[in-house]
């Protein structure tokens, strides 16, 4: 007997059939003698409609009561999915995060998880009852409801089953695992079997939308063994997170996938004084708004001047633009600042870059021979990711599986 935390993403609860569905497949699982926790999205769509509900009554929500309503998305699929897994003979109960206990920091709309009460569960798994708990909600230590950012249920089943000591999280998805690439862009894209937790979690810091990044950085942190698999087909084993230890060997490619991030956006602080202290002047004000900086370059000229640019999310450009206009501006006495949201993110991502030289100028001879310019680079150890103009993403993305033999062999 195992105990395996389940998480299906709203596609797999997108309508009545597919919560049936989706009970059958519990169903299945249970009758082998497993413990389940299900975990489960708002419908397709859902959170969506909930958000651009609220923008239509303010246009820039306050995050508390957005939390409040994203958060019934949830609160309909676990009732649901509840309901559907009793229709087969199964005992189950839902449970939202606050009924769960999933405490979490008070950082509306983006709350982390500060603590899991797993007796409830616990205690109602060993009386036979399937749990199923609603994704991407929490409660901060005052009662107020908490979400977990976009994409938050896959740290919920994460963060579940690390608490509850699981031996498996399975995330359910439309697609049936990790692929090299997004299959839309590339069709040639082929799926992996397995990908070091490392390189997920850098795909996914890049822009890939398969697993939500905190999820990621939990099952790394817990040593949650996690699988990703299709919501739609009951065979195939999906991709397994695996740890660099385990088992993998000298054969595995160089890179492993190509990830892409169309919601980043470039800020220019151009021809600033280059004394001690500009950094912490630019960045300082942006980090106490709450505005996350991905990427950073600063280089300096001949004339002591310096140029300094970031990236951060597209929504949140205007906001540090002004930010440094009105605030920065007037001490740092730069000649001008400039956003860009026209560009887009291209990273590829290996282990094996570790142990291989020239991965990097075989990329950037890769982007020169189609003309396409690179305006920012950064590294890591199993990472090269460049801004590019947004025009050239596809272009860029499909040169690099290509250059870097990511086909289906
Ligand atoms: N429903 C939330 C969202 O759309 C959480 C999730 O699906 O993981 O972001
Ligand atoms: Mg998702």
């Amino acid at each position: 007997m195992a105990l395996i935390v389940q998480k299906y993403g709203g596609t797999s609860v997108a309508n009545p059939e597919r919560i049936r569905n989706l009970a059958r497949r519990v169903a299945r699982f249970k009758a082998m003698g497993h413990q389940i926790v299900v975990v489960v999205s708002a419908m397709s769509g859902e959170t969506n409609r909930l958000i651009a509900l609220a923008k239509e009554i303010m246009p820039e929500p306050d995050p508390r009561e957005l939390d409040v309503m994203v958060s019934t998305g949830e609160q309909v699929t676990i009732g649901m999915t509840a309901l559907a897994l009793m229709e087969l003979g199964i005992k189950a109960k839902s449970y939202t995060g606050a009924q769960v206990k999933i405490l979490t920091d008070d950082a509306f709309t983006k709350a982390r998880i500060l603590n899991i009460d797993e007796h409830n569960l616990k205690a109602d798994l060993d009386a036979g009852y399937v749990c199923v708990v609603a994704g991407f909600q929490g409660m901060d230590a005052n009662g107020n409801i908490t979400t977990l950012g976009r994409g938050g249920s896959d740290t919920t089943g994460v963060a579940l089953a690390a608490a509850l000591n699981a031996d498996e999280c399975q995330i359910y998805t439309d697609v049936d695992g990790v692929y090299t690439t997004d299959p839309r862009v590339v069709p040639e894209a082929r799926r992996l079997d397995k990908i070091t937790f490392e390189e997920m979690l850098e795909l996914a810091s890049q822009g890939s939308k398969v697993l939500q990044i905190r999820s990621v950085e939990f099952a790394g942190k817990y040593k949650v063994k996690l699988r990703v698999l299709s919501s739609f087909e009951d065979e195939g084993d999906g991709t397994l997170i695996t740890f660099e230890d385990e088992g993998n060997n000298m054969e595995d490619p160089i890179i492993s996938g190509i990830a892409f991030n169309r919601d980043e956006a470039k800020i220019t602080v151009l021809g600033v004084p280059d004394t001690p202290g500009i950094a912490y002047q630019i960045l300082g004000p942006i980090a106490e708004a709450n505005v996350d900086v991905d990427m950073i370059i600063q280089n300096t000229g001949a004339d002591g001047t310096t140029d300094f640019t970031f990236t951060v999310h597209k929504n949140e450009m205007n906001k540090a633009l002004s930010i440094l206009r009105d605030k920065v501006q007037s001490n740092i006495k730069a000649r001008e600042i400039v956003g860009d949201d026209k560009v887009v993110k291209v990273a590829i991502v290996g282990v094996g870059m570790k142990s291989h030289v020239g991965v990097a100028s075989q990329m950037f001879r890769t982007l020169a021979e189609e003309g396409i310019n690179i305006q920012m680079i950064s590294t890591s150890e199993i990472k090269i990711a460049v801004v590019i103009d947004e025009k050239y993403m596809e272009l860029a993305v499909r040169v690099l599986h290509k250059a870097f033999e990511l086909e289906a062999a």
